[in-house]
């Protein structure tokens, strides 16, 4: 390729500083290095974690930022030492490594990685080091990925190659909401057969979840949300309950209870609320009951000692469980032989200038998903 080996100027959607609009700027994104990869990103979503950092977080370091970690494009050309990938391979950059070589990637336990920013720098959400500069100064690249970015440098560890013929205005949803909340079921909670789960928040994530709970067999999915346009989507993938807390005068675990001869098998926080992870501990079965966090926050939670003595489990998971390398080609595969559903999560398209409508559309509850062209 021309650009090869050159450093690129191009458009990104720059967050200067939190609880502000983004600005699309002209960035310069130099060449690979070793083991790096510079990749053309032709389309990207937004997954709730942009707004947690642009609006919720508590540690505001992680600015000026590209966000984006729902992303996928093509190779435009490799670093030294990167034998697996080549310029115009189709690809999914992850927030989440598999280098295949250290302890956790070695355990069949776990999906993080000892190489991945997510270790030491959560709070940055950011590794230190970019690709990205504007205006002379460095810009942060969100979760290591920065997919609202014309380009992004990324080292190999974090990177997918995909079957040649995948839409990555699609499948750039396997890069995080849809294997998060579709593992959490399968992988992470191991939802069986005949079972009652219940799946709090019905984001992409949560409504990913549900796609799992289906089809790992449960018999019953309660769909709860205080958003209750989202149950027209959740029946689709699925669920056959629904359940506004708002809509009682009790507490959702007891309404659960009584619906259910003492609560469920699994459930699946997807929201991202320390008040909603206890309601979705304290709504699972003693016994056996498993509840799975999912949503992402930085303030504390909290729960009776009593709720895991009488024999409930409690667990949180990362991208579902999945390690990058061996499961997002496949789900890429079973998207394309119609095993799992990805379009549906689409409800809106725009182009990367109109970013801060669709911001505002997550924002207000209006969409599932929208995805963004980035590369024209
Ligand atoms: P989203 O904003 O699209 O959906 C969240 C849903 O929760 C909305 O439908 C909202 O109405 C609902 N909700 C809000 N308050 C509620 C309450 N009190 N009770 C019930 N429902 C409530 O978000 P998303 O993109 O689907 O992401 C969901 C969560 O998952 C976020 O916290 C995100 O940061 C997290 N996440 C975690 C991982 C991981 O690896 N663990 C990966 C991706 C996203
Ligand atoms: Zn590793
Ligand atoms: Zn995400």
């Amino acid at each position: 390729m021309a650009t090869a080996g050159k450093v690129i100027k191009c458009r990104a959607a720059v967050a200067w500083e939190p609880n502000a609009p983004l600005v699309i700027e002209e960035i310069e994104v130099g060449p690979p290095q070793e083991g790096e990869i510079r990749i053309k990103i032709v389309a990207s979503s937004l997954c709730h974690t942009e707004m947690f950092h642009l609006f919720e977080g508590k540690d505001k370091r992680g600015f000026p930022t590209v966000l984006g970690h729902e992303g996928a494009g093509v190779v435009e050309s490799v670093g030294p030492g990167v034998t697996d990938f080549k310029p115009g391979d189709k690809v999914i950059p992850v927030s989440v490594a598999h280098c295949g070589e250290c302890r956790f990637c070695k355990s069949p336990k776990t999906n993080l990685c000892e190489r991945s920013w997510i270790n030491d720098h959560v709070d940055l959400m950011s590794y230190p080091t970019t690709c990205f500069t504007c205006r002379g100064q460095p810009i942060l690249q969100f979760t290591s990925t920065g997919t609202f970015s014309e380009y992004i440098v990324i080292n190999q560890i974090y990177v997918v190659k995909i079957h040649d013929d995948a839409p990555l205005d699609r499948v750039c949803l396997l890069g995080c909401g849809i294997p998060t909340g579709y593992g959490a079921a399968v992988n992470t909670a191991g939802v069986t057969p005949g079972s009652v789960c219940a799946v709090f928040g019905l984001g992409a994530v949560g409504l990913a979840a549900v796609m799992g709970c289906k089809n790992a067999g449960a018999s019953r999915i309660f769909a709860v949300d205080i958003n209750e346009q989202k149950f027209e989507k959740a029946k689709l993938f699925g669920a056959t309950d629904f359940l506004n807390p708002k809509a009682y005068d009790k507490p959702i675990s007891e309404v659960l209870a009584e619906l259910t001869n003492g609560g469920v098998d699994f459930s699946i926080e997807c929201v991202g609320n320390p008040e909603v992870m206890r309601a979705a501990l304290e709504s699972c079965i003693k016994g056996w009951g498993v509840s799975v966090l999912v949503g992402y926050t930085d303030v504390d939670f909290s729960a009776r000692p009593i709720q895991l003595i009488s024999g409930k489990t409690w667990k949180g998971t990362l991208l579902g469980g999945y390690k990058i390398k061996d499961s997002l080609p496949k789900l890429v595969n079973d998207y394309m032989t119609g095993k799992i559903m990805v379009d549906e999560f689409i409800t809106h398209k725009m182009d990367l200038e109109q970013i801060n409508d669709a911001i505002n559309l997550m924002k207000t509850g209006q969409c599932i998903r929208c995805i963004l062209n980035i590369s024209k």
